[in-house]
């Protein structure tokens, strides 16, 4: 299986946040489980591990950080001004509760967005 989850301690600095909620968005970018196809295509429950938009391997890492069919949505979140990746997301979103709010509104955009995910069902 192609799905990978992070690094544990970045796990550990969510459970001993002081602030947000990990939602099922959240839970979902870190595992790697739910909306992925590289997930669904594991389980049986998707054609094939490719995001339909791009061609690529449709991950986590991929649809947050790189795919450009999500670039809208991550710059509604990040401001021209910044720009996270997969090392800087979490310890950006301990760092204080506005953040907190702002990256997991992203990460659920990205998430949710089917015009832009594709057309599967939930
Ligand atoms: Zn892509």
């Amino acid at each position: 299986m192609s799905y990978r989850s992070e690094p544990w301690s970045l796990t550990m600095g969510l459970i001993k946040r002081k602030h947000g909620e990990v939602d099922r968005w959240i839970t979902q970018a870190l595992s790697g489980h739910g909306v992925f196809n590289t997930y669904l295509f594991a389980i049986g429950k998707a054609p094939r591990e490719e995001f339909y938009f791009c061609g690529e391997e449709d991950t986590p890492r991929h649809a947050i950080f790189e795919c450009p069919a999500c670039t809208d949505l991550r710059s509604v979140a990040q401001g021209a001004s910044s720009n996270v990746d997969s090392q800087s997301l979490i310890a950006r979103m301990l760092s204080s509760e506005e953040e907190w709010q702002k990256y997991a509104q992203m990460l659920r955009s990205i998430m949710e967005s089917s015009p832009v995910r594709g057309t599967r069902k939930r």
